[in-house]
């Protein structure tokens, strides 16, 4: 049994409830976890607030780049046994969570490095006054983490957060919690100080709710769906809490037909089969110049053919998804299509070996999907490809920009002024030109605009966001 992770000891939740934890693969119960209550956040917060207060605030920016890097180093040796975790609790395959492993490395490590490069700056004022800027910590920091990756996230988020200055209490999914509270326990085996990383598992409306509006939490970085997102941004604009809200997305990959095809194809593809879907960032949508549509889909659903979906750990292209529910809501997405006459042009096939009681979905591309179609809207999260064509540039980003979100975008062309074009008039936080990274790039700084959220994880840009500013107008003659 998992038990929740405070000041740097297992610990049960008051309730002595718990929440079996599933294997994806076949869908049976192997672990319970902690079912929290709105009393073990008040504990985990108080014993951040203490760290914070007595010893985090303390240590010099070198000292907590020196523990990062420890942290990271800790992760490293230890990548095989988490990817093992991650892969049993949430259904990756394993170079799926073999690769998320080593993002949290990487992590740590690029969070380490920026911890003393981290400052503000003197601004030119009247005469007889020397003004400065300091950057700190917002304090005890809040984070709510989805069940798609679950490592990856805890690294941009709590490692930002702890570069900055801040302590954490982090309240995973409840879907997704076994390699952070393990990574939590590596922490402390490295020197982080009791408190400065604290684990709090159980369900959202529960526990995450509890976290969203305890008053000690002084910033809430939020990673999750849309509707979620909405409750979070409501609950703690009682209290003018500041938030970070990394939302979802329905990306656009667009393809002109100067593009190089054969570069395109494999990562259009890898875009929505990665994680079997399940990606904020995943290229759901494929725009395809009307000059190369018809070629093109034949060439995507010959690829789409060959894709194998079976048990993580054969590690074929694609596992299966997180849960029931999620197979159900792909299921909806798709007999939603099927009643629009919406046509399927290829589908992947699930291996013999997978059993019946795991979350399987094959992977399909569906063509002429009309953009005000929920599968052009909404976000399936699940490996479904929806793909339309484009008359020309204008018509290309009409399409793009269709939708609530604008997280990511791809953009196909060999033409280095449409290049930039695109870049310019396509709306969201990421455009990768000539390649797709998935919402990849530890250095990268990400998030979204419209619906898909605001803040930024990742890169140097959010340390700014686990900050605040001070100015500081000194007058001495
Ligand atoms: P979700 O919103 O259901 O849950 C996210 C987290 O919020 C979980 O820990 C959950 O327990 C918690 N939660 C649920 N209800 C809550 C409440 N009322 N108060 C406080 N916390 C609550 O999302 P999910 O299904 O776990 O994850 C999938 C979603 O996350 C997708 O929409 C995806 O696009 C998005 N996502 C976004 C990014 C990004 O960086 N933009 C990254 C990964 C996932």
């Amino acid at each position: 049994m998992q038990l929740n992770y405070i000041a740097n000891a297992s610990t049960p939740s008051s309730s002595g409830r718990t929440i079996p934890v599933i294997d994806p693969s076949d869908g049976q119960v192997f672990d319970e976890i902690q079912r929290s209550s709105a009393q073990d956040i008040d504990a985990a917060v108080h014993a951040a607030r203490q760290c914070f207060d007595a010893v985090w605030c303390k240590v010099s920016a070198a000292e907590r780049g020196r523990l990062l890097m420890k942290l990271s180093a800790k992760v490293a040796e230890h990548a095989d046994e988490l990817a093992a975790i991650e892969q049993r609790d949430c259904g990756k395959p394993t170079r799926q969570a073999k690769a998320d492993a080593l993002a949290l490395v990487r992590y740590f490590e690029y969070y380490a490095g920026a911890c003393d490069k981290l400052h503000g700056e003197t601004i030119p004022y009247q005469d007889g006054y020397s003004v400065l800027t300091w950057r700190e910590p917002h304090g005890v920091t809040g984070h709510i983490i989805p069940w798609n990756y679950p490592m990856q996230i805890f690294g941009r988020s709590v490692g930002g957060a702890l570069a900055a200055g801040n302590v954490s209490v982090v309240k995973p999914a409840e879907d997704a919690c076994l390699s952070l509270i393990r990574v939590a326990q590596l922490a402390a085996e490295v020197g982080f100080p009791a408190g400065a990383i604290n684990i709090v598992t159980g369900y959202g409306h529960e526990v995450g709710d509890a976290l969203a509006r305890h008053p000690g939490i002084d910033h809430i970085s939020f990673t999750g769906s849309p509707g979620v997102g909405t409750i979070i941004q409501q609950v703690a604009a009682e209290r003018h809490c500041p938030v970070t809200l990394e939302l979802g997305g329905k990306s656009p990959q667009i393809i002109f037909a100067d593009a190089d095809l054969d570069a395109a194809i494999p990562m259009v593809i890898n875009a929505i089969v990665q994680n079997a879907g399940q990606t904020c960032s995943a290229g759901s949508r494929v725009l395809i110049d009307e000059l190369i549509y018809e070629p093109l889909l034949e060439r995507l659903g010959q690829a789409f053919e060959k894709l194998r979906v079976g048990p993580a750990i054969l590690d074929l292209d694609v596992g299966p998804l997180i849960r029931a529910s999620q197979q159900q809501r792909v299921w909806d997405f798709l007999s939603d299509a099927q009643v629009a006459g919406i046509p399927m042009v290829a589908q992947g096939q699930i291996v013999d070996e997978a059993p019946e009681t795991g979350y399987y979905q094959a992977p399909t591309l569906l063509r002429d999907v009309p953009v005000m179609h929920r599968l052009a809207q909404e976000e399936v999260f699940g490996p479904v490809l929806s793909a339309m064509s484009f008359r020309d540039e204008d018509h290309a980003v009409e399409l793009a920009n269709a939708t609530k979100f604008g997280l990511v975008a791809g953009v196909w062309t060999r033409d280095g002024a449409r290049q930039f074009r695109m870049a310019r008039r396509v709306k969201s936080g990421q455009v990768f030109i000539n390649n797709y990274g998935a919402g990849g790039g530890v250095e990268l700084p990400f998030g979204g605009v419209k619906s898909s959220g605001y803040g930024r994880e990742k890169g140097f840009e959010a340390l700014l966001g686990f900050t605040t500013l001070k100015t500081v107008a000194i007058r001495h003659g």
